[in-house]
């Protein structure tokens, strides 16, 4: 199928590892040109110049910490300066926590709050003039099944997510006039580094591999019995994008093996 995204300007935050680099590099396999945002420039930069020498592509990778208004302005700039303009914006930058709701400071929820949704309102807000003068455009956010179904380890990534996942309809409800959907995808049990790391920790103490701590994970929630990779979830983020999903406007679409207990 071609999703017709060839020279098609694509913005990913958090697209140097993960679930976001997946995504580029596959938006990057149907030729459109990426735009890598990450704290770590060194990261972002060897990504980029991969993803440049490998599709055939232009890309570049800008550094940002989302989590800051001055730092998103500048890396915006930069963006717009290589490109000329945005097609596609993915909200993707993210990160779990772990707390309790009588524990946690408020600075650690003013913390998610920024890099979850202020960071996602901020992009949109920047990233909008470009897409109207383009015509339009399509903005996708990365939320999770956490912000549907919450894990008890993490009340302020449940809570954020959620609160991004509002947002999204929000805006979706605003820009479709203009041409620019947005939605939001909620993935389950994607297998990345961090996974890895926790899974490397966890296992130690309970006497297991790694591995075996990642199966039992996904044995116990997700009724498919296994991690996605991000390559898999990436195939979603391209259709999505693309003038396929015309009709796709302001859902939370769950991609997660089954882990949602419910129907919605
Ligand atoms: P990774 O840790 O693999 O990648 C996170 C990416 O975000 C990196 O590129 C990282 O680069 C960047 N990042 C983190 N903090 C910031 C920041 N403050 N400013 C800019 N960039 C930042 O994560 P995943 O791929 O696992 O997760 C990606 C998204 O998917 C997140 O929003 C996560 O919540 C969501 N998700 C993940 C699931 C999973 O099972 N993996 C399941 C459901 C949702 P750097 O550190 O250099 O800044």
């Amino acid at each position: 199928m071609d999703l017709h995204l060839q020279g098609k300007n694509v913005l990913i935050t958090g697209g140097s590892s993960g679930i976001g680099l997946a995504v580029a590099r596959k938006y990057a396999q149907e030729g459109a040109n990426i735009a890598i945002w990450a704290r770590g420039a060194e990261r972002a930069l060897s990504e980029s110049a991969s993803i440049e020498k490998e599709f055939n592509v232009q890309a570049k990778g800008i550094s940002c910490d989302v989590t800051k208004m001055d730092s998103i302005e500048q890396a915006m700039e930069a963006t717009l300066a290589f490109f000329g303009g945005i097609d596609i914006l993915i909200n993707n930058a993210g990160t779990g926590s772990e707390e309790t709701v009588m524990e946690a400071s408020d600075e650690k929820w003013q913390y998610y709050w920024d890099l979850h949704v202020m960071a996602a309102i901020r992009t949109s807000r920047l990233a909008v003039p470009s897409m109207k003068k383009r015509g339009g455009g399509v903005i996708i956010q990365t939320a999770s099944i956490c912000a549907k179904q919450p894990l008890w380890y993490e009340p302020i990534y449940n809570t954020t997510k959620a609160a991004l996942v509002m947002f999204s309809k929000c805006l979706a409800n605003e820009l479709i006039k203009e041409n620019i959907r947005v939605v939001t995808i909620s993935p389950g049990l994607v297998l990345t580094s961090d996974w890895w790391k926790t899974a490397g920790i966890l296992s130690e103490k309970e006497g297991i591999t790694a591995k075996e701590y990642l199966d039992g994970i996904a044995h116990k929630n997700a009724p498919i019995d296994r991690f996605a990779s991000p390559e898999e979830i990436a195939e979603f983020y391209a259709f999505i994008g693309s003038g396929k999903a015309s009709y796709c406007v302001g859902s939370n679409y769950s991609i997660d093996g089954g882990w949602l207990a419910v129907i919605d």
